[in-house]
């Protein structure tokens, strides 16, 4: 696979930046008699995406390169072989000849010590690095390696992955959850740039930067249509029974990829969908927060913890929320949130009375599971409602049903949101009123210290992954 890999980097042609598009596009444009003209004689670097018939009938979907070492048309099953060391160099789209073999060095030179990297062709070593987990386990299992490209259908996207956040999802995938087919590659929170897109794709090009909806679903049956995907049979979150973003490359149907306005960096924009879609549809569509409501949020470093208290302050909600340590608390007040109740020191049910002159709240917002469960029953306000989305510290609950039913509360079950409630919960990201916290950003190949990092649970905002 090595071996593969060197070959394929010693034939990879370079990335060109806009400065030097623009120099040959002028030299082969404008001053076709310029004396420089005579070793720039193609056009400037192009790839798009094909198809071939293989033997048995079927398609096999191809890159395609318009400009090789001789100028003809390849394939990426080309690029596997080594170069023709006869054929002209193929230098950042310019075809020089080894007439300028002074010019070559300092043309490098002056793209790597001057251009950006931003904006430029984007290419990759074939095949891409992704994580991915063979077995079950611990952060051992998780393995950074070569995997094949995935190939682009008609109606998809492919989307260069520049940033990844993680969720605990990803420890409970990693752990074993029914579902998931292995070898599997975790990740939901991805974003990136447009490198192809499908024929049939018209709304997006390459190039965009955008977001991904950390959603599968099948966009056709009944309930996709009318737009409840979170209802659809087949509905999962990405990186969950589908693979996920911890890789390089990602295709994509196109309806999940969202562009992003400038102001965001991938980073921030990883951060994002999965969590903000979760608490939206929480609050707005499960527990139908209004304005003026009082609102327990559990755990305020978490990354819906840290939606939610944005959403219910967006709502001018009163915000109670928990967290484990001073700067956690400082951090949960700089959000928003109006009272922060220390659950190692204080009983989250008494605290709640305290503040509520003893009336309770209208909404508790629920992931922790059975360590907060009884606390956040107590807490809730004749004809309150409890929403949740996990059970982070357990699955198993007990409930009194006479309290239930003599205080005439709403036990709501919220898993993550529909397409409508995501781009509702965006339109406010972009627009600066809600906002990403990052913790950490580690390179992909530290997956496992990231994964450690995230069992601690020493956090306030997102873990982050760049490939
Ligand atoms: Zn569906």
């Amino acid at each position: 696979m090595n071996g593969d890999r060197s070959i394929a980097a010693k034939q990879k042609p370079r990335v060109i930046t806009p400065g030097l598009l623009v120099l040959n596009q002028w030299v082969l444009q404008t001053r076709p008699a310029n004396p420089l003209s005579w070793w720039t004689r193609r056009k400037p670097l192009s790839r798009h995406f094909g198809e071939e018939r293989t033997e048995d009938g079927g398609v096999e979907p191809q890159w395609w390169m318009s400009h090789s070492p001789d100028g003809r048309s390849v394939s990426s099953t080309d690029w596997q072989h080594p170069p023709d060391t006869a054929r002209k160099l193929n230098l950042n789209g310019l075809h020089l000849s080894a007439a300028v073999p002074k010019i070559t060095p300092l043309l490098v030179h002056f793209q790597e010590a001057f251009c950006p990297k931003k904006g430029t062709y984007d290419y990759h070593w074939s095949p891409m690095k992704a994580v991915r987990i063979h077995q079950f386990g611990g952060p051992e299992v998780l393995t950074y390696e070569d995997v094949p490209d995935p190939k682009l259908r008609k109606d998809q996207v492919l989307v260069r992955v520049r940033a990844c956040a993680m969720n605990h999802l990803d420890l409970f995938v990693r752990r074993g959850l029914p579902g998931v087919n292995l070898p599997h590659i975790l990740g939901s929170d991805i974003a990136g740039e447009i490198v192809e897109v499908g024929e049939y794709v018209t709304r997006l090009k390459p190039q965009q930067r955008v977001l991904v909806a950390p959603m599968h679903f099948c966009n056709h049956c009944p309930k996709c249509v009318a737009g409840l995907q979170n209802q659809c049979r087949e509905f999962t979150v990405l990186g969950n029974a589908v693979d996920g973003g911890n890789c390089e490359l990602i295709a994509l149907p196109a309806v999940n990829v969202i562009p992003i306005p400038d102001a965001l960096d991938f980073n921030q924009a990883a951060s994002v969908p999965l969590v903000f879609v979760t608490a939206w549809h929480m609050l707005t569509g499960r527990a139908a927060i209004r304005p003026g409501q009082t609102v327990l949020i559990l755990g305020a470093n978490s990354g819906v913890g840290i939606a939610a208290i944005q959403i219910a302050k967006m709502f001018n909600a009163r915000v109670i929320t928990t967290a484990g340590d001073d700067h956690k608390i400082e951090a949960a007040r700089e959000l928003g949130a109006d009272y922060v109740i220390n659950h190692y020191q204080q009983k989250i049910s008494q605290e709640v009375r305290k503040i509520t002159n003893f009336e309770g709240v209208d909404i508790v917002l629920e992931h922790v599971g059975a360590a907060t469960w009884d606390e956040s029953v107590k807490s809730l306000k004749a004809a309150g409602s409890l929403v949740t989305c996990g059970a982070t510290t357990g699955p198993k609950v007990e409930l009194d049903l006479r309290f239930l039913f003599s205080r005439q509360l709403s036990l709501l079950g919220s898993y993550m949101g529909t397409m409508s409630e995501l781009n509702e919960v965006l339109s406010h990201v972009f627009a600066g009123r809600l906002k990403p916290v990052i913790d950490h950003i580690f390179p992909l190949k530290d997956i496992r210290i990231a994964h450690e990092y995230m069992e601690k649970s020493q956090m306030f905002g997102k873990i982050v992954l760049n490939p």
